[in-house]
């Protein structure tokens, strides 16, 4: 008995990594697939046979080999990629009244995708999962694809997700807390769903374009309409045991400061995410309440203008922002020390206003040697990065949990089984 569970681990381990190269790389010959692995001729041959019988890999002609030499006889050379067809998966972005939704096949390219407005703020716990369901539905019927080929749903989630839960436990998009989703979600689509923080799904995405670049250990910083991080560790998006890990947003930057909008006072999001800056800007941040609502871009746009013509309001509610990232950035150095800083999201269009004061806190916040092999960098805008991102954690699950088992057909495993 004992050999046999060896051997299956080994198989399943070494099918994992055959997909994981094909994802990275595909497409690939066998040849070139055993170089990504180092799997042996044999094993290539083994593993490749088997995910083709479960129609999870398929072969396919080496395009580029045929029109770089149309008249050469004899067989075609032949790679292996993923199988668009061998399953979907679903990504659902939660932010305040709007709920995003992709279809993706197996490969990753995205089938379809809507927004529909939900009002998430007044929501009633009970019944916002079973609206989001029934907004998915409508998407699989309109692109004609039934539920049980869709092996997974991830969601996005603005906010505090408990990922063992499937709950929203808190999110500026919600009036209540621990809003259930997972949960009913399957219930209501028979379709295995995860849930978790919006900036964890940036790093997924980013891991997912650049292993070597996003492997080892990074910090992923999104500025934007709230301050979140993805963490990764070793090459993995870090949750901690419910989810909830690296809340750098809710890290307190001074005691007793403006109010945020998780409820407490002083977290670096009162002081660096949009509705924080115009709040400093207009010189009653002490005072005033934070936004509940979304702000308009335009709003945040004219806001830069102002600052880049020097309006001291303005500018100044920059530099706190950048001070207040600064000095938190400096904090999570000295835990994590990690090699790369990763700045994401439309906060970073006013990275020029940010960054002189960012630099200084966090020359003034830690020694100079722990700072020295570190990489600050930002990442383009795109608005998909969350949706991207969510798909790619999706599809990281669907190897690990399902291909590396079989075909889409051997999803319903038990959690002993996956474990
Ligand atoms: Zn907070």
């Amino acid at each position: 008995m004992r050999e046999k569970a060896d051997s299956d681990l080994v198989r399943r381990q070494n099918r994992r990594l055959v997909l994981d190269a094909l994802r990275q790389h595909g497409p690939l010959a066998r040849i070139e697939l055993g170089r990504q692995t180092g799997l042996s001729p044999a094993s290539i041959t083994s593993i490749s046979a088997q995910l083709i019988a479960d129609g999870i890999v398929q072969e396919v002609e080496d395009q580029h080999h045929q029109q770089v030499l149309p008249m050469r006889r004899g067989r075609p050379l032949t790679q292996l990629d993923i199988n668009p067809k061998s399953a979907h998966v679903i990504a659902v972005k939660i932010s305040i009244d709007g709920v995003e939704i992709a279809l993706a096949d197996s490969r990753g390219s995205m089938i379809n995708r809507s927004v529909s407005r939900i009002a998430t703020y007044d929501a009633e716990p009970a019944t916002f999962g079973k609206a989001v369901a029934a907004e998915i539905g409508k998407q699989l019927a309109k692109a004609r694809v039934p539920a049980r080929k869709v092996a997974r749903i991830g969601v996005a989630v603005q906010g505090v997700a408990d990922s063992q839960a499937g709950t929203i436990v808190w999110s500026p998009a919600f009036r209540e807390r621990n809003i259930p989703v997972s949960a009913v979600l399957q219930a209501e689509l028979g379709i295995p769903c995860s849930i978790a923080n919006d900036a964890n799904m940036i790093a997924e995405g980013l891991i997912g374009t650049d292993r070597e670049r996003y492997g080892g250990t990074a910090a992923v910083v999104f500025m934007g309409y709230g301050v979140g991080m993805g963490l990764i560790l070793n090459g993995q998006v870090y949750h901690g045991p419910t989810g909830a890990a690296a809340e750098f947003g809710h890290m307190n930057h001074l005691p007793g400061g403006p109010l945020c909008r998780c409820g407490r006072r002083g977290c670096v999001e009162a002081y660096a995410a949009d509705y924080s800056i115009l709040r400093w800007a207009s010189g009653n941040a002490d005072t005033l309440p934070p936004s509940f609502t979304a702000i308009p871009e335009d709003q945040m746009q004219a806001l830069e203008a102002a600052a880049r013509n020097g309006e001291p309001q303005a500018s100044g509610a920059y530099a706190k922002a950048g001070e207040a990232l600064g000095y938190g950035l400096a904090r999570m150095l000295a835990l994590l020390s990690p090699s790369r800083i990763v700045l994401a999201g439309p906060g970073t269009r006013a990275m020029d206003l940010i960054e002189p004061s960012l630099h200084r806190a966090l020359e003034d916040g830690i020694v100079d040697e722990l700072r020295r092999n570190l990489e600050i960098e930002v990442v383009p805008i795109h608005t998909d990065m969350i949706i991207k991102g969510t798909i790619e954690g999706a599809l990281r699950l669907l190897d690990r949990e399902v291909f590396a088992y079989g075909g889409l057909g051997k999803r319903h495993l038990t959690l002993e089984e996956i474990a």
